[in-house]
């Protein structure tokens, strides 16, 4: 998901008209070749009036680990959205400024569940619901997969968080089925065995890597799209329509319909990036084209390449914003998100529907594919893709790459600046529901992450970082790395000793302050203010005009750099800014007082540099 921490950040995206699902492709796709783990065999049916959905499903799972499974633990993420009650609502009451609706809530119900072979299980319900759990008759081993016939009905909520209906013919519909979670060994995970949390309000999701085939059925007349690809259509005749798809390798599948999407397309580096936008967005079609073009093309470049078939990108209407700015495998859901919160720029003046749009493809690579568990370690996938989107956006949209309408320009690094200059004593590893309310999380898990990998891009170099970043994600694709695995890859790539990000910013709390204290004729006192450690340089300049450039550990609190020979003009810390996270910036540099014969120096040097300027331009 997307969670930005501008004030009173509000999605608006819409859906819009007629025309009918887009065809079956006329060739087979490679879909990437790993083990199947968890595969969904679904049949559902949306009753569009009351907003239910009826479903069966057959679910596979292979035990890769040598540890036999006794139990199958579901997850029924739709109950968190039931009543006030559930760990979800307790803890968020809002969501990404969007309020769950009483009147309106969500829920899931397992009607049957059984074996392959029809002997019945008895499901057993979690905490708040938003779990469940049913014996297995004999336990699974190593190596061998078992089989379940799960029969479910649900009532989809009024969108808030992330999915559900609005309005008579929008759906955005994700965590929808009962799912399996993931069955770990103690040596990758927190816990030995099912890996599967109840739902809260920061958590988001983790899963294996299957095989789904869906066949939804709903009224006629409805657009549909979703992970996967469309493989078959039928008219029913009875007013309703079945459209099937297929996915291989994803973790997840979500789909969304409404009468009212239009469509467009493009073909970028063979994948085809399909935009289903509402009929009163229709100015954003290029935008949104344009970015998902730049991102499956740089993310491509820098990372690997995209490995599935399609992508799909979903418009939201203005007062579903809930709906939107969030990732799945295949499918990203965008907006015109308004950051001034009172729904007036309509995208017109601002980039937001750009960075959603190359933030949640983003997550194509830092979730679908590098599938961390986002539960436990949510700074991975939201902070690898959003330093990913402040790299890309930088590059393609330039220094005011967020908003540049007249007087008021910003950058998007600058908007992760100032969210996290208001919480900068925040470590960025925790579970999910460590940080309290939106301000901790947001730093935690977007903000300091984005502005910790910029500065160490910063410091290992372009080309460096670049190498870790898409070491880390070939070794990583179609698993499930973990904070130890990235910093195993980082020092293993950079050949650096890297406990300053890891120990300093991902675990630690600490912030920093660098600043010149004091520029005498002979020396320079330069100084650390807080817990945190980022190695850093100095640039002495003199009065004869050169210039040295000093590595400062930034260990001791303080240090002082003496040049008995020369006469100190001016000190400024980290001058190239490489550290995105220095709480202060204005007090990096200071000028000495001069006497007047060094000022006479200077100024003399500067007036024929000056000089020299305007001939050039002047072209004299
Ligand atoms: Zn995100």
């Amino acid at each position: 998901m997307k969670k930005l921490l501008f004030p009173l950040v509000i999605f608006a995206l819409l859906a819009g008209c007629n025309r009918p699902a887009p065809p079956a492709p006329a060739a087979a796709p490679d879909w990437p070749d790993i083990p199947q783990v968890a595969s969904y065999n679904i049949e559902v049916t949306l009753d569009a009036d009351a907003k239910t959905l009826t479903g069966h499903e057959t679910i596979t799972y292979l035990n890769t680990t040598d540890i036999p499974i006794p139990d199958a633990v579901f997850h029924l993420y739709l109950n968190a959205f039931r009543d006030q009650n559930s760990i979800f609502l307790t803890e968020s009451g809002t969501a990404r400024g969007y309020a769950w609706d009483a009147g309106h809530p969500g829920w899931i119900e397992v009607t049957g569940i059984r074996l392959a072979d029809g002997t019945p299980l008895t499901l057993e319900s979690i905490e708040d619901g938003t779990l469940a759990r049913v014996q297995l008759p004999s336990p699974v081993p190593g190596g061998e997969s078992f089989s379940l016939e799960v029969d479910f009905r649900a009532q989809l909520p009024k969108v808030f968080a992330r999915t559900g209906f609005f309005g008579d013919d929008f759906f955005m519909i994700g965590q929808w089925f009962p799912k399996l979670g993931v069955w770990q060994p103690g040596s990758q995970s927190a816990v030995e065995g099912w890996n599967a949390y109840p739902f809260h309000a920061n958590s988001e999701f983790f899963a294996d890597f299957g095989t789904y085939d869906v066949a939804i059925t709903l009224p006629t007349g409805y657009v549909t799209g979703a992970t996967g690809l469309p493989v078959a259509e039928k008219d029913n005749g009875n007013g309703t329509q079945t459209v099937s798809y297929h996915a291989q390798s994803v973790i997840d599948f979500s789909w969304t319909a409404s009468p009212n999407f239009r469509q467009t397309a493009r073909t970028v580096n063979g994948v085809e990036v399909v935009y289903f936008y509402l009929p009163e967005h229709s100015f954003t079609v290029e935008r949104a084209l344009d970015a998902a073009e730049a991102a499956v093309t740089y993310f491509g470049e820098w990372y690997g390449a995209y490995p599935y078939p399609r992508l799909l990108v979903v418009d939201v209407p203005d007062e579903a914003g809930g709906a939107g700015g969030m990732e799945y495998p295949m499918l990203v859901t965008a907006g015109l998100e308004d950051f001034t919160g009172l729904g007036i720029m309509k995208g017109e003046f601002d980039r937001m529907l750009e960075l959603v749009t190359v933030h949640e493809i983003g997550h194509e690579w830092w979730y679908a594919t590098a599938a961390f568990n986002e539960a436990e370690e949510p700074w991975l996938d939201e902070g690898f893709t959003d330093y990913s989107t402040v790299r890309l956006m930088g590059k393609v949209y330039g220094p005011y790459d967020a908003v540049d309408a007249g007087n008021v320009k910003l950058s998007y690094q600058q908007m992760r600046r100032m969210d996290y200059l208001a919480f900068p004593n925040t470590p960025m590893y925790g579970k999910a529901w460590d940080f309290n309310g939106l301000a901790g999380y947001g730093v935690a898990a977007y903000a300091k992450p984005a502005l910790a990998l910029t500065t160490l891009e910063n410091i290992l170099g372009e080309e460096t970082m670049l190498e870790v970043m898409s070491t880390f994600y070939q070794r990583y694709q179609f698993q499930h790395p973990t904070t130890d695995d990235f910093r195993l890859t980082a020092e293993e790539v950079s050949g650096q000793d890297l406990d300053w990000f890891f120990d300093g910013l991902v675990y630690g709390d600490g912030a920093l302050n660098y600043s010149v204290s004091a520029v005498d004729e002979h020396s320079v006192t330069v100084m650390r203010q807080g817990e945190l450690v980022i190695p850093t340089e100095v640039e002495v300049t003199f009065s004869n005009g050169s210039a040295v450039l000093e590595p400062w550990g930034g260990g001791g609190g303080e240090q002082v750099f003496t040049y008995p020979d020369k006469t100190v003009i001016r000190a400024e810390i980290d001058p190239g800014r490489k550290i995105v996270l220095d709480t202060q910036w204005s007090d990096n540099g200071l000028s000495r007082r001069m006497d007047i014969w060094s000022w006479l120096a200077i100024n003399t040097r500067l007036f024929y540099q000056l000089q020299n300027w305007m001939l050039y331009w002047g072209g004299l």
